[in-house]
């Protein structure tokens, strides 16, 4: 599968990110436009477009993904108090094509999201 998105190139090391961790699945980087005093990025170096075009074979990957969530907030000293949001297709708000989890925290955070 191709992925010409940047944050494909990020996982192929083509592209420069603010990265805070990395495995053999998937890396984590600073969003550029921080919506909140954290705002990391975590993303599979497998190219998933959407979290809807997963399948069973990624049920492992995905668990991971959100262990690495957990993990980087608590590096990042918000273990305690973060959000994760997936934005699944352009009208709920997703830009770029290749699956990321936001994690976001050191603000109030308000509820329902916009
Ligand atoms: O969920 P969505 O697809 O809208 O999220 C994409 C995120 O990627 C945005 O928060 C945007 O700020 C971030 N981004 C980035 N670096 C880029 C392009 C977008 O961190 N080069």
């Amino acid at each position: 599968m191709s992925d010409d998105t940047i944050f494909g190139k990020i996982a192929r090391g083509e592209a420069e990110a603010n990265i805070v961790y990395e495995d053999d699945q998937c890396l984590a980087f600073r969003d550029l436009y921080p919506a909140a005093p954290m705002h990391i990025l975590v993303i599979p170096r497998k190219p998933i477009p959407r979290l809807c075009d997963s399948g069973e074979e990624d049920q492992s990957l995905l668990g991971h993904l959100m262990l690495v969530a957990n993990k980087v907030a608590e590096e990042q000293g918000f273990g305690d108090q973060f959000r994760l949001v997936v934005n699944n297709g352009e009208g709920a708000g997703q830009s770029v094509f290749h699956l990321h989890l936001h994690v976001i925290g050191g603000r109030s955070l308000s509820w329902p999201p916009g």
